[in-house]
């Protein structure tokens, strides 16, 4: 027995040097301690004399390599000079682009989860949403103002273009401006302000939205006023704030989309004739598709390829890529025709040009900014995806999630409305869960932008997350709203959203390749608190300096990869008993520890992934894919229990708390499960399996029972259903299909007694409800409901035969105008003139 305890407590001395990374020399003494006090007999009566001591003999080497390891010169020659070699084939190789992307973002609670050990006073730093009385009121006027003037079928069906009443308004109230300074002419929105304002237009339309967005994004307006010369800011930002200029950004080309950097797009550095005279500039061959405003833009920002022959600027033959700007009427350029996109009414289309002459001082920042443009594009990008498409997407989930609220409690079938059935109770949980958690996150990754990080991981994850999460909640809501939402026209709101989500899906970095390369792949590299100094070491020039900063990291890294396994495991015993909690976690204490236990659980395997599979990490994409839901799950589910604290921890929303934490510990589980089951290294499974699931998965999805009581929160008008849907524009007007829904909904409410009064008489047989017959009437007449209730429930009736109706066409009618003879685009009228 004695024996057993000493075991005990050697293995336990061991666990505490590991979660507290001792030094080796620690360790060291312990293993001897553990070989040497049962054989010294200094517990004589105790221990057994022919206890060998924990390991016996065997201990004493490991004491003795820690010991001589300890010793820092011993340490180099004998470890870390050979490792440094060794790593230098094995780690990821780190291209020029992309370690200009790795340079262009900032780390923040991606590093934390990356740690095992997140600091959730960090967390709890980022600000609440909060707006300046300014920003505030823009959300309530012009904002909503916009929102009420959106015709979204006149829009994308009967125009096929953005009304000019909507440019005008969108102009003269400076949406086009809302990043650029006010020193500029701009409104200097915060992010925050921005991700908001662009919420509530998308939730109106996909497609005012977007070009509203496209000017507040990566593009002309960003680029000038961060990189932009003196010339460029006072010339070009106070007109492209005020909608003189409306700009486009051209990166992509037919033969370079996901891979935008291996671009064929061609510029020489030369002399040529401008305004009348030789100046140095450049000339330009491109081709370039998908560019959004392309069609409209009067200004036109170009990515491509550098090249000086001559040597004329003095930095090498090939320069980079390098970003200009150029007028649309410049005498080469090409707008082509329009793309149709997803039946899009936004502008989008080609543009190109062959040997176009440009001055230098027409490259973006001018001189002294090319070949920057890689770098420059990274930075603006790891902002711009952390704000545009996470806006809409939440905003669309909220939009989604209240109209079919609405319609489910509206819609009756089987004397029921469809609401109330388990089956429709299923999607209609997972939207409410999609609207809370997609806000959550994009209310804490708004206000990191706003105070000035450019968060690349949490950028990536947020994209891909929060498009994929609308996705699904567009195909919930239509499968709700079955035949109503099929059918297109004026009265259809949910087309748009279910034709423009694919837009989403693979604008900014396409989900795929975002998901499988870009979130865990390239983000481990920046997040993982040591392989990217190990990486700088390795390729430090200064070989001396290189080697001393990876001793450091590399050492560091070892102490951080043994505490990671005795932590998971000792968090994975415990049931995640001793995880951190924050102070002051009313109510979510347990989700805190569950998630410190599971960041704990995350670390140990993306360690293990990148330490095991090295360069090779990059084309495992089914192991990054999943290593990068598992990050994304942690991640929103500490926004989820921030927005909760955030909102002063409103009872209402407790269900909806424990609902969206729990499905997504679970599916964090699952995804580390498959990382496991299909980890390329076959050893290294049952031992991840052993530390990360000692007793098995522990986690489950919600019960039923939480899904039940989350969505009746939800069909309920009030301040949670208000709360889950805030900052999206409800209409009340009821010649507006989202408006009579939300009238009618109150309406339906209102009359649920009189209603059952009256299903029970047709039940019952004593009242018949078929066309042509008033049966409301004949139910006041026979006394089964009053002269009031009949009224009422013809106001109801009347309304919902309104918000159930499809529309139907004249065959010409259902002719999109663009095929339409006579009909002409402004931009096909450019080429036909051509
Ligand atoms: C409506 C619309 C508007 C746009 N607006 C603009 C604009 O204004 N300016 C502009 O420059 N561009 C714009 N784009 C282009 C957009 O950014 C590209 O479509 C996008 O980068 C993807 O390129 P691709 O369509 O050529 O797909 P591809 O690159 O051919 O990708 C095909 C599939 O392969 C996947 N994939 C590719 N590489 C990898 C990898 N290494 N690992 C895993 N998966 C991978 C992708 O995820 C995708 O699913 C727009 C596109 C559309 C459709």
């Amino acid at each position: 027995m004695a024996e057993i305890v000493f075991a005990v407590l050697v293995i336990a001395a061991l666990m505490v040097l590991a979660v507290r990374k001792a030094p080796l020399w620690m360790w060291a003494v312990v293993l001897a301690l553990a070989v040497f006090i049962p054989q010294s007999g200094l517990l004589h009566g105790t221990l057994d004399p022919a206890f060998p001591g924990f390991f016996g003999l065997l201990a004493w080497a490991p004491a003795l390599i820690l010991g001589l390891l300890s010793v820092q010169s011993i340490r180099r020659k004998a470890l870390i000079e050979p490792t440094f070699r060794a790593v230098k084939g094995i780690l990821p190789k780190v291209s020029d682009t992309e370690q200009q992307a790795l340079d262009a973002g900032t780390v923040g609670f991606d590093a934390e989860l990356f740690s095992g050990r997140p600091d959730w006073n960090k967390l709890r730093a980022i600000p609440p949403i909060v707006l300046t009385a300014e920003e505030q009121a823009f959300l309530d006027g012009p904002a909503d103002e916009l929102c009420r003037m959106i015709d979204d079928w006149k829009v994308r069906f009967e125009g096929k273009e953005i009304p000019s009443d909507i440019w005008d308004f969108v102009k003269k109230n400076g949406f086009l401006g809302m990043l650029i300074s006010k020193e500029h002419g701009g409104l200097g929105f915060s992010a925050q302000a921005q991700s908001l304002i662009l919420g509530k237009v998308a939730s109106r339309s996909p497609d005012v939205v977007t070009v509203v967005m496209v000017p507040n994004s990566l593009g002309p307006g960003e680029l000038i006023e961060r990189y932009g010369t003196d010339e460029q800011k006072h010339h070009y930002l106070p007109r492209l704030a005020r909608g003189d200029e409306v700009p486009c950004f051209s990166l992509t080309g037919p033969t370079s989309g996901s891979d935008a950097a291996t671009m064929r797009d061609i510029g020489y550095v030369t002399r040529g004739q401008h305004d009348g005279r030789e100046v140095l500039g450049v000339s330009l061959s491109w081709d370039k598709r998908y560019i959004t405003l392309g069609p409209n833009a009067t200004l036109v920002g170009l990515a491509f390829r550098l090249f000086d022959p001559g040597n004329l600027l003095g930095k090498g033959e090939d320069i980079g890529i390098t970003l200009a700007l150029i007028p649309a009427n410049h005498p080469g350029v090409n707008i082509g025709r329009r793309h149709l996109p997803s039946g899009a009414a936004f502008p989008n289309g080609p543009n190109w040009g062959k040997d176009v002459f440009i001055p230098m001082d027409w490259i973006i920042g001018g001189e002294r900014m090319v070949g920057q443009g890689w770098r420059m594009l990274m930075e603006c990008l790891a902002a711009g995806r952390s704000i545009s498409l996470p806006s809409s997407a939440t905003a669309g989930a909220k939009a989604m999630l209240r109209f079919t609220t609405a319609y489910a409690r509206i819609r009756k079938q089987f004397g029921l409305p469809v609401a109330r059935m388990e089956g429709i109770e299923e999607p209609l949980a997972r939207l409410v869960e999609t609207a809370y958690v997609n806000e959550a996150a994009r209310a804490v990754t708004a206000a990191m932008v706003s105070r000035g990080e450019k968060p690349s991981v949490i950028s990536a994850l947020m994209k891909y997350q929060t498009t994929e999460r609308m996705r699904r909640a567009v195909n919930d809501a239509m499968d709700i709203h079955g035949g109503r939402a099929i059918c297109d026209g004026p009265s259809n709101y949910l087309q748009s959203a279910y034709q423009m989500v694919p837009v989403g899906i693979t604008v900014e970095g396409a989900n795929i390749l975002t998901r499988t390369l870009i979130t865990f792949a390239q983000g481990a590299l920046r997040s993982h608190p040591y392989l990217y100094k190990e990486v700088r070491a390795v390729q430090d020039p200064d070989s001396r300096a290189g080697l001393e900063a990876f001793d450091e990291a590399f050492s560091q890294h070892i102490s951080f990869s043994v505490a990671n396994v005795a932590g998971a495991l000792i968090h994975n015993l415990t049931g995640g008993l001793f995880g951190e909690v924050p102070e002051k976690s009313f109510g979510t204490a347990e989700w805190y520890r569950q998630l410190w236990r599971s960041s704990r659980n995350f670390a140990l395997v993306a360690d293990l992934s990148v330490v095991l599979l090295g360069g090779g990490l990059k084309v495992r994409q089914k192991i990054t894919g999943r290593l990068a839901d598992a990050l994304s799950e942690l991640y929103l589910t500490a926004c989820v229990l921030k927005r909760y604290e955030d909102d002063g921890r409103p009872a209402g929303d407790r269900h909806i708390v424990a609902f969206a934490a729990q499905n997504g510990l679970y599916r964090f589980q699952e995804a580390i499960a498959g990382t496991i089951d299909n980890f390329p290294v076959a050893i290294a499974r049952p031992f991840m399996r052993f530390v990360v699931f000692p007793l098995g998965r522990p986690y489950k999805p919600a019960r039923d029972r939480l899904g039940q009581q989350i969505v009746r929160l939800a069909i309920e008008p009030g301040e949670v259903r208000d709360r889950l849907t805030r900052h999206i524009y409800v209409s009340h007007d009821v010649n507006d299909p989202t408006g009579l829904l939300e009238v009618t909904l109150g309406k339906v409410i209102q009359a649920e007694e009189a209603e059952k009064k009256l299903e029970r008489a047709i039940r019952a047989g004593t009242i018949r409800r078929y066309h042509g017959i008033d049966w409301i009437g004949d139910a006041a007449g026979k006394g089964v409901i009053t002269e009031s209730e009949a009224i009422l429930l013809k106001e109801v009736e009347a309304l919902t035969a309104r918000v159930i109706a499809v529309d139907h066409f004249d065959p010409a009618e259902v002719k999109p105008n663009y095929m339409k003879p006579g009909h002409n685009t402004q931009a096909a009228q450019k080429s036909a003139a051509e």
